[in-house]
This record gives C-alpha cells, structure tokens and sequence, in this order.
C-alpha cells in the first residue's frame, strides 16, 4: 500500500466524513472505531438533528465572539438540506427550526458515500498514536498500524464526551505537543448534580419532568426540565450547563410565568391550605417534595411562609456539585484555543499544513442541531482551503 497522501484526516465523525467528502484529492481517514460516524448514528436520538434554520453565531460559545462568523455564513443549513435532497434523504424541521433525518444512519451513509467518491482511503480500528512535522515539509503519523505520510493533516478527533463512542484526549495531546494553546476542557450539555443534603430531597421525583426556567452566569433558558437521581436534567439544564463553571449558583423557577406569592396571597383569606391552591399550577408530588408539608391552611400562615414557599418555587438557587460527566455529556465545551486557527481556512496559523475542525475546536453550540452544524461548516471551510493545495 502507498501510505503516503495529500491529506490524512484523523477522526471519522461528523467533520471528518464531511471535510473527506468535500474536496477531490487522494487521502486517508484514520479512526480507532470499528466503524465511521458512530455519533453521528446515535445522535438525536436516531433521528441526528443535523442542522438548525435559525443558526447564527449567537447560538456559539467561543472565547473569540467571531471566530465562527465565516464559516457559518460560509455553509448554511440550507446547504446541508440540499445535499440531503440531492441524495433523496428524508428530513423534516420540528420545533424551533431543529432539522431532523428520518433515521441517522441515512447521514452516515451518505457521509461515506460522499466521502468515498472523493478519492477517500478509510483505515478503521487504527489508533493514531502521533503527528510529527517533518523537517522537508508534511507530517508523520505514527498509528498502530504503522506509519502515514501526510501534506497536510486535519486533526477532526472531536472532544472527551462519550469515550464509549471514540472519544479520546488525542487533539489535546497534539496540541500539548506542538505548543498549541487550548482552553480547558469542560462537559456541557449535561445533567447538574445537586449537593449530596439536597439530592436526598428531590431523589423521589426522579423520573419526573415539567417546564422551568433555568438561569446561571445571567443567562436564561425555558424549557423541560427533568428530575434525575443527583439532580436535574432535561433540555432547560443541558443548555444552561453549556455557561456554568464550579461554584457558579443556578437558580430555578419551577413555575415560570406564575406568581407564587400573588397566588398564595390571593387566597390569604380563605380556609384552602398550600397544597390546594398550588395544585391548580404544578403537580403536588413536586410542589410537596421543593417546599414540604403543605396541608396548613393559608389564613393561618404567617407571611414569611408564603415567601419561603414561594423562594422555593419561584427562585429554587444552589451551587451544583458538578456536572453528569463526560459520559453522559452530549459535548466538550473549550479545546484548541481558536486564536491559534484561521477563521476561513482552518489552518494552524503557526503550522502550515495543520488543520483542527469540528467539536476539537473551542467551539460549542447550544442543544439544536448547532454542533452538528458546526462540524459541517468549519469542514467545508477547511476542504475549501485543502482543495487549493495541489
Ligand atoms: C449522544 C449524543 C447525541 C448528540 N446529538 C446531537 C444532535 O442531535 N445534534 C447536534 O448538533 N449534536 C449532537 N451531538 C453532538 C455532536 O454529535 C458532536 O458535536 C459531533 O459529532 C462532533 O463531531 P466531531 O467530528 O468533531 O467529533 P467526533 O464525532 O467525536 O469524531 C471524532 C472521531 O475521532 C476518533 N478518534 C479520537 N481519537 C482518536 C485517535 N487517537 N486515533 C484514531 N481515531 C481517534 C473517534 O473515534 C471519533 O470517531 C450529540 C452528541 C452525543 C454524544
């Protein structure tokens, strides 16, 4: 076999098939996996929520603000969507402009397809152990299989989150290695754990799910917000974890948009107890388990119990212990500083030949198919500039 090739990309996931399958030269991708795109096939849910209609920038953490502008301008969801409708596979946009695939594995074949008849090589179930400069210019890849020469290389080996899937430090590695800078690395998109005393308490709602508003580093998100056995989970946590570091307070509004004291304070005059009144606007099981006892009748209630209960409901603050964890987080947030990154090509601006695409890069969407398509459209940009390289 000739091991030598214009590009070696390592990492078969999202940005490296799409990086593969966009520019026409001889390469190799290289992946530990058995198999390519196993995120991918397991992304939202089965169904890879691929893209998003109303992506902007905004929607991007990145200690750069607008590193990610050109890219995304570059390749729109529209771009994406025409090349699912090219190829006759089925999407469909549900809620807040989030555009699903009927079956993920439709993408993944698609990815490799593309790839393929792109002049790509697939080396699968090779760990890439190294990429070294080489003094007459390209890079050594030292792999257990053994060597590969490159002119350029792409690092797409994506971040820490779910190692069962593939997940390595590789990328962070490389960077240590070639003195790259990088932000630290941190899960996002993932349950908060409570404070072992509070857990106790909301360990029998465990299951359970209802809308909330959930804020931290003055950022708000709504919408569900599920009960787990070490604290909350559901779509309003796993965006609001994407901003909060250790030791930052998350406050909860399990009610939004009721009123709790002006509720109870309505009906100060009448005989009805706490749990009658609130029944009317959030399942007693929960209001039961955040405020306690609640079969004292309001009349008799000094004030400062009305406000207590309503501070529970309304305004639910604590620290969390942490975080799910890299396995169970949908993304890495931080990675390969993008100072060190060319906005339009994806080069290393130090290292000629070296590129970092995909969820490697400190860039991290919110929950909506904007990692996906951040994968996709710094691909693109970085096959644009690799197509040039002849
Ligand atoms: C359960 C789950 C569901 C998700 N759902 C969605 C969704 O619906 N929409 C959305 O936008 N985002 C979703 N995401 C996030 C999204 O899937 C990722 O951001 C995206 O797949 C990252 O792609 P990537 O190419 O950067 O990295 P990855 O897909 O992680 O690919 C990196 C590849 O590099 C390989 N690799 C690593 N180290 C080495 C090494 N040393 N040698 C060889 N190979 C190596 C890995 O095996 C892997 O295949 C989800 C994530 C998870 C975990």
């Amino acid at each position: 076999m000739d091991n030598t090739f214009h590009t070696a990309i390592i990492g078969a996931g999202a940005s490296g098939l799409f990086c593969a399958g966009s520019f026409n030269a001889r390469k190799i991708i290289l992946d530990h996996n058995t198999i390519p795109g196993k995120k991918v096939a397991v992304s939202g849910g089965g169904k890879c929520n691929f893209s998003n209609l109303y992506l902007s920038s905004a929607d991007y953490l990145c200690q750069q603000k607008h590193f990610c502008k050109n890219a995304l301008a570059s390749f729109t969801p529209h771009h994406f969507m025409h090349l699912l409708e090219d190829e006759h596979i089925v999407y469909q946009e549900r809620e807040k402009g989030c555009l699903f695939a009927q079956d993920a594995q439709d993408i993944v074949r698609f990815l490799v397809r593309r790839a393929k008849k792109n002049q790509t090589e697939f080396s699968l179930s090779t760990q890439v152990l190294s990429v070294l400069p080489q003094k007459e210019g390209g890079f050594i890849l030292h792999t257990s299989k053994g060597p590969f020469y490159a002119r350029h290389v792409v690092l797409a080996s994506g971040g820490l989150s779910y190692p069962a899937l593939g997940a390595s430090p590789f990328g962070i590695h490389v960077a240590r290695q070639l003195g790259l800078s990088f932000i630290e690395q941190r899960p996002a998109l993932c349950g908060l754990t409570l404070p072992k005393a509070e857990q106790a308490i909301f360990r029998k709602l465990a299951g359970n799910s209802l809308t909330a508003t959930v804020t931290t580093d003055r950022k708000t998100f709504t919408g569900q917000l599920l009960f787990t056995h070490e604290g909350f989970s559901g779509p309003a946590i796993l965006n609001a974890s994407l901003f909060w570091t250790p030791s930052k307070e998350v406050i909860i509004n399990f009610l939004p948009g009721t009123d709790v004291r002006e509720i109870l304070t309505a009906s100060k005059n009448s005989a009805r107890t706490f749990s009658a009144v609130l029944a009317e606007h959030i399942p007693a099981k929960i209001s039961k388990a955040i405020i306690g006892p609640l079969e004292q009748s309001l009349a008799n209630a000094p004030k400062k119990d009305l406000q207590a209960a309503a501070n529970r409901l309304n305004r639910f603050s604590f620290v969390p212990a942490g975080t799910s964890g890299y396995t169970k987080a949908e993304v890495t947030a931080g990675g390969i500083d993008t100072r060190e990154i060319h906005p339009t090509t994806f080069e290393v601006k130090n290292r000629p030949g070296l590129y970092v695409i995909g969820e490697l890069l400190d860039v991290t969407g919110r929950l909506g198919g904007f990692n996906l398509h951040w994968c996709w459209a710094s691909a693109y940009s970085c096959a644009g500039a690799l197509s040039r390289k002849f």
